[in-house]
């Protein structure tokens, strides 16, 4: 699934291209997203100028002068640049048209979005899609005294809270593992007994796991490719416990586990994560 560090790549990778260009079509092949795209959006759109591309969370916010379209990649899509007369492929499902430059949203298992939010219905920030998520990871108000007060009184175990999103966001899978590994915490610790220390060792270490995706061009998945098209760096972010069950740490050499919390993977070193 793409991940924080990946829906950032792509960001960074539109935000070269879109912002001033004025986009000439936007052409919908498939409008069954996990919520079917408002078959007027073409003509709100075409003829209209891109302000920025930003993004809250795993969003991308594509702004026009008159709203925003918000964008989700879901669990496989990508957004990429594509040269203009590249034929379409199996899943190529929206197409962004400028005058040099196209784009292609990517999605075979077409759980991704792509909404518009007019002005008119107020605040972007407001949003239900991003009204409760969590704080940046890299907004200067993320500090370890904040994520140690999201986490008082929270009985739930600190990866499902990391991977729910609502104290801090773009902690997804594989960040969670790495970053408890790199904190030296068990990922079954209930929130609530996160220490101080303890809290201030695991804002390190999420700002350390997710920056170093980021280097990387994001990593989480097998075939992503960014917005410039080309592969993204998986195989160069050399994970410490993410799918490396019963090989040996690379601290203490002990067996890596994997559990399942909530339904997903947890991978983690028995012997240097503790509660
Ligand atoms: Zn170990």
């Amino acid at each position: 699934m793409p991940e924080l560090p990946e829906v950032e790549t792509t960001r960074r990778g539109i935000a070269t291209v879109m912002p001033g260009r004025t986009l000439r079509q936007l052409i919908i092949h498939e409008n069954r997203l996990r919520w079917p795209i408002r078959p007027d959006l073409p003509a709100l759109l075409e003829n209209r100028t891109v302000l920025a591309c930003e993004r809250r969370g795993k969003y991308l916010l594509i702004r026009f002068e008159h709203g925003t379209q918000i964008v989700h990649l879901g669990m496989s899509g990508s957004l990429r640049r594509v040269p203009l007369d590249e034929p379409l492929r199996k899943h190529d499902h929206v197409e962004w048209c400028f005058d040099d430059a196209r784009f292609l949203l990517h999605d075979p298992r077409r759980f991704g979005a792509v909404l518009w939010h007019p002005d008119t219905d107020g605040p972007l920030a407001q949003h239900p899609l991003l009204a409760n998520l969590g704080i940046e990871p890299f907004d200067p108000g993320f500090t370890p005294e904040r994520l140690h007060a999201g986490l008082r009184g929270r009985r739930q175990a600190i990866k499902p809270l990391l991977l729910a999103g609502k104290i801090v966001v773009g902690v997804g899978n594989i960040y969670a593992s790495e970053s408890l590994f790199l904190a030296g915490i068990d990922p079954r610790t209930p929130g609530s007994r996160i220490s101080r220390p303890k809290s201030v060792r695991l804002h390190a270490a999420i700002q350390t796991t997710l920056t170093q995706a980021l280097d990387a061009g994001g990593s989480t998945l097998r075939d992503y490719v960014n917005a410039q098209g080309t592969p993204g760096a998986y195989f160069t972010l050399h994970a410490a416990v993410y799918e490396h069950q019963n090989q040996p740490c690379p601290r203490c050499s002990s067996p890596i586990r994997r559990i399942i919390q909530g339904q997903r993977a947890t991978y983690f070193c028995p012997g240097c994560q503790k509660r």
